[in-house]
């Protein structure tokens, strides 16, 4: 029995009193009383207490004068549909699931069945203000600021790096890198296929082109043996690229080593787009930090949110000072404006960082919460047609996205799982589509990790991503399974 329903149970023999104190605890206006078996005998909600108090019944009575009625229940296999339906018709808002022997097993609630569960909220924690209203108190309303100095700082500190660069949104961050690590039009850059579009849209910022590389089915990233081929061809043909963005996809880290030293054979620098992937480790190192440059994004679908935002971050601090430099505007030091290279408006604002510094503070719970939204559904019985995301042995994902593979055998087709999931009020995603297969870059060069076929395009096929904030309840991801499996064998 899970610890909040075991505040849920009473016996007979309490006194009002002791209901309403237990009543006031559990706080779901709901309490479930049992017989000696633990069977279910009658549920009290917050309107018998009142009537009874109302009544005159004295605080400390114990025979209490409850109205006899027999309570509506449910079992575990009662589909979700019937469960709201049961709960319309009966008028009431909680609905026990019982197990054959009629004890309790868990308790529904009609918001459970109701709220719009969303993909990937903002959480935000308890300091976040504090720190918003320090910028408003010192009228730091500004670009940068000690807000966004502290940030950068703290950020450094907790992944372990030497410097950040806080920016205005991770895509900046990435077209930043790029321009520090020299690429320019014509130049190529490799990127991993199976991402969203804004790994790649700075390459096309530079004019410079990209090339894809598969994934691994270890990791769903890129993969090591796809890239090797892609280097090779491309030093036979005098074209290697200038940069590799590598991506760590649903908070999974790739396979950095692997990946970093065949591109140190060909002498070429790595950018860790590590947008998802912040509070993940890698070998025991935080994601991001393994490449030349990595990157973060604080937008407001990601593991913690600045509502818009992104870092920089290097061991170099050259290059995450000529980040800063290029970021406003490439002004030079003298006493009036002299301007030497383009730059670019990419600072993040003093407010924003507060929002940040905040949500630092309780990055590692988001991790755990992220973990455990994903065990709630790796340990329901989905597993009989989903394969997980697999969590390969080098790293610990921070689970930003619970993703699974609908099994081949099971002919599912997610995009109708979506529709279906939409109209009980749950979002669900596709696993991103490759870029190689997006018609904005239909003339670019793919590498496979197969001889046939893609690793990224099957997991496109059959991917899907499910609810995930650090913020649902056991009740909300129930809700999912729920409904989830009724549709899986209805189709
Ligand atoms: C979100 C994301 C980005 C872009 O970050 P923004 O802050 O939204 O610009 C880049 N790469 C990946 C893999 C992402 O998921």
């Amino acid at each position: 029995m899970s610890k909040q329903l075991a505040k849920l149970i009473v016996s007979r023999g309490y006194s009002l009193e002791g209901l309403l104190k237990r009543m006031d605890e559990a706080a779901s206006g709901i309490l479930l009383s049992v017989d000696d078996t633990g069977a279910l005998e009658r549920t009290i909600t917050d309107g018998d207490l009142r009537r009874l108090l109302l009544a005159g019944v004295p605080l400390n009575a114990t025979d209490l004068p409850l109205i006899e009625k027999k309570p509506v229940v449910a079992y575990s296999d009662t589909p979700y549909s019937s469960l709201r339906t049961l709960m319309k018709q009966e008028g009431i808002s909680h609905i026990p699931i019982v197990d054959s022997m009629g004890v309790p097993e868990k308790l529904v609630s009609i918001s459970d069945l109701t709220d719009q569960i969303l993909l990937s909220t903002p959480h935000m924690g308890k300091d976040e203000l504090g720190f918003v209203n320090q910028a408003f108190e010192t009228n730091w309303i500004a670009p940068l600021g000690p807000n966004v100095d502290a940030f950068e700082q703290e950020l450094a500190e907790k992944v372990g790096i030497g410097h950040a660069a806080a920016v205005s949104s991770g895509t900046a961050a990435i077209h930043l890198s790029l321009i520090l690590l020299g690429v320019s039009a014509g130049d190529k850059v490799f990127c991993s296929s199976l991402t969203f579009v804004a790994s790649a849209n700075p390459i096309c910022y530079q004019g410079a082109e990209p090339v894809f590389i598969d994934s691994e089915p270890e990791s769903w990233n890129m993969s090591p043996k796809a890239l090797e081929q892609a280097l090779e061809d491309s030093r036979k043909q005098n074209t290697l690229p200038k940069a590799v963005i590598v991506v760590n996809l649903y908070g999974q880290s790739a396979d950095m080593d692997a990946i970093i030293e065949i591109c140190d054979r060909y002498s070429v620098p790595v950018i860790e787009d590590a947008a998802e992937s912040l509070g993940s480790t890698y070998k025991g190192k935080s994601s991001g930090t393994l490449a030349r440059i990595g990157i973060y994004s604080f937008n407001g679908n990601k593991i913690i949110t600045t509502s818009g935002g992104g870092m920089l971050i290097s061991d170099d601090d050259e290059l995450v000072e000529r980040a800063r430099f290029l970021a406003t505007q490439a002004r030079e030091s003298a006493s009036w404006y002299q301007h030497e290279v383009v730059g670019y408006n990419y600072r993040m604002s003093n407010i924003l960082a507060g929002v940040g510094r905040g949500q630092l503070r309780v990055l590692d719970q988001r991790v755990d919460q992220r973990r455990s939204v994903f065990e709630m559904y790796e340990n329901s019985s989905l597993g009989d047609y989903v394969e997980w995301m697999p969590e390969a042995s080098w790293g610990r994902s921070n689970r930003w996205l619970t993703a699974g593979l609908f099994k081949t055998e099971s002919g599912v087709d997610p995009q109708a799982v979506i529709k279906r999931l939409a109209e009980h009020g749950i979002e669900a995603r596709r696993v991103w589509k490759p870029l190689h297969l997006q018609p904005l870059f239909k003339s670019t060069s793919f590498f496979s990790h197969l001889s046939s076929g893609s690793v990224s395009e099957d997991l496109f096929n059959r991917g899907i991503c499910l609810p995930s904030g650090s913020s649902l309840s056991a009740g909300q991801v129930d809700r999912v399974i729920g409904y989830l499996s009724e549709e899986l064998k209805s189709l």
